[in-house]
């Protein structure tokens, strides 16, 4: 099967919007991936020859304390069931604690992740990225999702290395 790479990340950092630029149309939705859940949506797309299964995600929440148990669970078992990892966060507002709380389990999970800094449209990428090198998830990437600025190099980078 291809790679399944899922997006996750606190709401609002935007996912979806990287997973419309990643699959592009409606009848790119996956309709039959034995193995695959249909509570999350999935979609397909390319990178040059290689093609890739893309799931988005719920949210982690925000709060801590105030999380949707469902939306945390779909999130949970996305990375489950995924090959790597897309870990978004948003470079206008700074490294939240939601997005410590998510690092920390995706360090222990172990599986290939890499750390996407969006929204970096009309921002310095030095500045906004600065804040995540602490999350401890290795060099933060800095994409402009609703441009699609960055994401082409971005899931070249990721097909190489899968
Ligand atoms: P999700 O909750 O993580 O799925 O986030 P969404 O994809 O729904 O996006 C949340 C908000 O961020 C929306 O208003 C998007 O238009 C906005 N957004 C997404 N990507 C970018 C970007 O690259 N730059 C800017 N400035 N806004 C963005
Ligand atoms: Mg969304």
């Amino acid at each position: 099967m291809d790679p399944v790479i899922a997006l996750v990340g606190r709401p609002n950092v935007g996912k979806s919007t990287l997973f419309n630029q990643l699959t592009r149309s409606r009848d790119a939705l996956v309709a039959d991936h034995p193995g695959l859940t249909r509570d999350r949506q999935y979609g397909v797309g390319k990178v040059g020859e290689r093609p890739y299964i893309v799931v988005d995600t719920g949210g982690l929440g925000d709060d801590p304390e105030g999380v949707e148990a469902g939306m945390r669970a779909q999130a949970l078992a996305a990375i489950e069931e995924a090959d790597a990892i897309l870990f978004m966060v948003d470079g206008r507002t700074g490294a939240t604690a939601a997005d410590e709380e998510l690092a920390a389990h995706l360090r222990r999970q172990g599986k290939p992740v890499w750390l996407v800094v969006n929204k970096t449209d009309g921002v310095d990428h030095r500045l906004a990225t600065a804040d995540f090198h602490a999350l401890g998830l290795g060099e933060p990437l800095p994409i402009a999702a609703a441009h699609g600025r960055g994401v082409a190099g971005l899931m070249d980078r990721v097909l190489d290395e899968l």
